[in-house]
C-alpha cells in the first residue's frame, strides 16, 4: 500500500509507492517511445486494461480504469486520511487513499498533438465527470488531471491517456499557490488569478491565444521554457463547474495552444496538469482553476534542484513571439 511520508523539516509529503516500480517498462533506458514496440498494447480495446473498465465512465473517445499501480489507493471501507506517528512518534504519516484514474483514449495512433477539438473536449468531460465523483469521497482533499506526453515528462505507455490522482492531502505546490492566493486577496481585496488575466490582455506580450471565455498566455515567471498557461478570463474557482459548452471552448484553446508547441518544439515532451480548488472547499473569491503547460526540454540541474530556484534559459516574451507564429 502506497504510504505518504511528511518531511519533518519543511512540512511538505512525498508518497512512497514502491510497487509502481515492478512496471518492466520503468526499467527500459532510453528516452523515446516507440509506437510499435512489437509487443500488444496495453492499452488498445481488447486489451488487459479494458478489462478493468469502469463502465459508467465510459464514452465513445475514452473509457476510464484504476490505475494498476496507484499512488493513491481508492478504499471505499474507510475514511481513513487521518496523520499517524512512527518510529517513536518522530515521524508523520498517513495511508496514502483517494485514488488514481487513468483516462484512456480509444484512439491509439492520435497522439495528444493530433487530438482533434472532440477528442480535447471528450477528455475534459470525461474528468469533469470525475472531478465530481472524487469530490464526493471522503478519502479525497484534492484531485488533479495530469498528461503525461513523451518519455522525458514521465510517460511509460505510447498509447495516449491522461491521469486523475485523488489524494487526501493538498498537494505542496497546490498548498503554495492558495496561501499565496488567500495573501494577495486579503492585501488587494481581488483574485490574484483575475487581476494577472487582466494585466496580461493590457500588456498582451506574453499572449498566445485567447477566445471568449479563455486565454493562453506564456507565464512570467516560467520555470520551463515556453511554459504556458490556460485559464478562464472571468473567475471561476472550481474546474468541474464548467458547462459542457464551456468545456468545448476550451477544447479549442487546448487544442490551438497544444498544436503551435508541437509546430514550434517539434512534438517535445511536455506535462500538463489542471490546478483547482480542493474538494474540502465549496467555492471561494481567491482561488481560480488554471491548466500549466509544461514543456520537458531541458532537464534541471544541480542549482535548480538544491535552491528551487529555476533557471530558465527562454524568455518568456520571446517564447511568445515564436508560439504566435506557430
Ligand atoms: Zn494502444
Ligand atoms: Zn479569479
Ligand atoms: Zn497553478
Amino acid at each position: 500500500m502506497p504510504q505518504l511520508r511528511q518531511n519533518i523539516i519543511t512540512g511538505e509529503w512525498v508518497v512512497i509507492a514502491p510497487e509502481r516500480a515492478k512496471r518492466p517498462s520503468d526499467f527500459v533506458s532510453g528516452e523515446s517511445l516507440k509506437a510499435d514496440t512489437g509487443k500488444p498494447c496495453p492499452f488498445c480495446l481488447g486489451g488487459p486494461a479494458y478489462k478493468q473498465v469502469l463502465r459508467d465512465y465510459e464514452s465513445e473517445d475514452f473509457y476510464t480504469i484504476p490505475n494498476a499501480f496507484p499512488a493513491f489507493l481508492e478504499d471505499p471501507t474507510s475514511c481513513s486520511h487521518r496523520t499517524y506517528h512512527v518510529e517513536d512518534d518522530f515521524y508523520s504519516a498517513r495511508p496514502s487513499t483517494g485514488g488514481h484514474d487513468v483516462i484512456v483514449s480509444k484512439h491509439h495512433d492520435e497522439q495528444l498533438f493530433d487530438f482533434r477539438q472532440s477528442t480535447w473536449e471528450a477528455m475534459l468531460l470525461m474528468a469533469k465527470r470525475r472531478y465530481i465523483y472524487w469530490r464526493h469521497d471522503c478519502n479525497t482533499s484534492y484531485a488533479m488531471l495530469i498528461y503525461n506526453q513523451g518519455a522525458r515528462a514521465g510517460a511509460s505507455i505510447f498509447h495516449p491517456h491522461a491521469q486523475l490522482m485523488a489524494s487526501n492531502i493538498i498537494p505542496n505546490q497546490v498548498s503554495r499557490e492558495i496561501h499565496g492566493a488567500q495573501s494577495y486577496f486579503e492585501q488587494n481585496g481581488s483574485c490574484v488569478f483575475c487581476d494577472l488575466v487582466t494585466h496580461e490582455i493590457k500588456e498582451k506580450a506574453r499572449v498566445v491565444a485567447a477566445t471568449d471565455n479563455f486565454i493562453a498566455f506564456t507565464f512570467y515567471a516560467a520555470r520551463f521554457p515556453f511554459e504556458t498557461w490556460v485559464m478562464p478570463k472571468g473567475h471561476s474557482a472550481c474546474f468541474e463547474t464548467q458547462s459542457a459548452t464551456q468545456l468545448r471552448e476550451l477544447a479549442g484553446l487546448m487544442k490551438d495552444v497544444i498544436g503551435k508547441l508541437g509546430l514550434t518544439l517539434k512534438r517535445p515532451s511536455l506535462n500538463f496538469y489542471i490546478h483547482d480548488l480542493p474538494s474540502t472547499v465549496e467555492n471561494a473569491d481567491y482561488y481560480h482553476w488554471h491548466i500549466e503547460i509544461t514543456p520537458r526540454v531541458t532537464h534541471y540541474g544541480g542549482y535548480e534542484l538544491g535552491s528551487g530556484v529555476i533557471i530558465d534559459v527562454m524568455s518568456p516574451e520571446v517564447a511568445a513571439k515564436y508560439l504566435k507564429k506557430g
